[in-house]
């Protein structure tokens, strides 16, 4: 199989549609543009069947929607930008990511790729010594960039399409390619699972890039976090601070006491937790007694009871401190993650298509990280409690210059690309 010399000559291509992507970048729900390039790319190679719309995450497990006013302008947005309005149309209201699926109509086994393909909430560095800025690939998006790699994701994707599609012959039983929207904030993977796209599968891979001083890859990522996102709001009633004060209902002070609170929750015997309130806003005139005030914060857990314990801590604090103040406190789910581990079975698997990555790629079989959520767990847990095996890889490689992931100088090695389309290329080629 002339596997990789196929993909040297594609890599290019494979560049420029990055560097699209990373131009144009989306937040969760709002991947208009995104989803209609990718539901285009499987169409034209003519062996997927492509799924958009609500068919691909359901309606009622998506978290953390936009505002429909908000979704109507990027619908808008992706047009004004070239998207293909047929697809467009099926996506509107929030209901953005690709499925394709290639059925090889032979005995097999199902297995799932999962990509993720959103951005993050950043103003993209315009700094001479970040590449997108120096070659013009930069966000035009003001408040949003690819900080986290999806765009490389992505592309990634539509890559092992293409060659899958090449060497169809090969394949047996059925490939899902799942283009996950909405993962930052861990709003989008439940919605998958329950669409039912992980119902059946075998074997999963998932993979995220990292920077990295060497190109290597990691077999098994363990240790995600446990995590709940909530969006809360207190409401009170606005008084004259100096006339009337004693007529207000403070909704500023219950806030500013719930995110003091918050940080005194107990720590747990269990295991590792934390919580962090990163936005509080009340704003009303200097001598008003402010009616409302907005909070985000999240919780996470080293297992998912520990993270359930902090969030239920946390609600009891949000309610308490508004009671103190006699004001109303409203909150919502605006995210969650389940904490999770890697199938060890598929590491060996994984470590033999590696080694047959010409370019000097090293392989770690396992890696353990404490420190961030993912909600593509969700997924592996699904599949795993299903008998089948799921995995977490890492793939990572020099960046062109110092940073890290939902920095606003975040790069990768574009080399990269080419090594994850191989890597789940020849892994998805040799599954039996
Ligand atoms: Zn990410
Ligand atoms: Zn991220």
């Amino acid at each position: 199989m002339h596997l990789q010399k196929h993909i040297n000559q594609l890599a290019p291509k494979w560049t420029s549609i990055r560097r699209d992507l990373h131009r144009h970048p989306e937040a969760g729900w709002t991947e208009y543009r995104t989803s209609a390039i990718i539901a285009d790319y499987l169409q034209q190679l003519g062996c997927y069947e492509v799924h958009v719309g609500p068919t691909v995450c359901k309606s009622s497990a998506r978290m953390g929607v936009p505002s429909l006013e908000e979704l109507a302008l990027c619908e808008q947005r992706a047009i004004t930008e070239g998207a293909n309005p047929r697809w467009i149309e099926k996506m509107v209201g929030g209901y953005t990511g690709v499925v394709g699926v290639l059925k090889t109509n032979r005995p097999g086994p199902t297995i799932a790729m999962r990509f993720d393909i959103d951005c993050i909430e950043l103003t993209e560095s315009n700094s001479s010594d970040h590449r997108a800025f120096q070659e013009n690939f930069a966000s035009t998006h003001p408040g949003l960039m690819h900080g986290c790699g999806h765009d490389g994701h992505t592309t990634i994707g539509l890559g092992v399409a293409e060659i899958l599609a090449h060497y169809q012959t090969e394949l047996s039983g059925e490939v899902r390619l799942l283009f996950q929207p909405a993962e930052e904030g861990c709003r989008g993977a439940k919605a998958v699972v329950e669409a039912g796209w992980l119902d059946q599968v075998d074997q999963l891979f998932c993979a995220h890039l990292f920077p990295n001083d060497n190109f290597q890859v990691a077999g098994a990522i363990h240790g995600f976090l446990a995590t709940t996102k909530i969006d809360a709001t207190f409401h009170g009633k606005a008084s004259h601070a100096g006339a009337t004060p004693e007529l207000g209902k403070n909704a500023l002070l219950a806030a500013a006491t719930a995110t003091v609170q918050l940080n005194t929750i107990p720590r747990h015997s269990g295991g590792a937790s934390r919580i962090n309130v990163g936005t509080l806003i009340a704003e009303s005139g200097r001598n008003v007694i402010a009616d409302e005030a907005t909070m985000k914060l999240e919780t996470r857990g080293e297992t998912t009871e520990i993270n359930h314990y902090m969030r239920e801590q946390a609600v009891n604090i949000l309610h308490a401190s508004a009671q103190m103040y006699d004001v109303t406190c409203n909150w919502r789910l605006a995210g969650e993650g389940d904490h999770g581990t890697s199938s060890r079975d598929l590491i060996p698997l994984i470590g033999e298509k590696v080694d047959q990555i010409k370019q000097k790629v090293t392989f770690i079989p396992e890696m353990t990280i404490r420190a961030g959520s993912e909600d593509a767990i969700y997924m592996l847990n699904k599949v795993q409690e299903q008998g089948g095996q799921a995995v977490y890889m890492g793939i990572s490689g020099p960046p062109p210059a110092p940073t890290a992931p939902h920095q606003k100088n975040y790069d990768f090695h574009e080399d990269l690309i080419a090594i994850g389309v191989e890597l789940f290329s020849r892994i998805a080629l040799s599954t039996e």
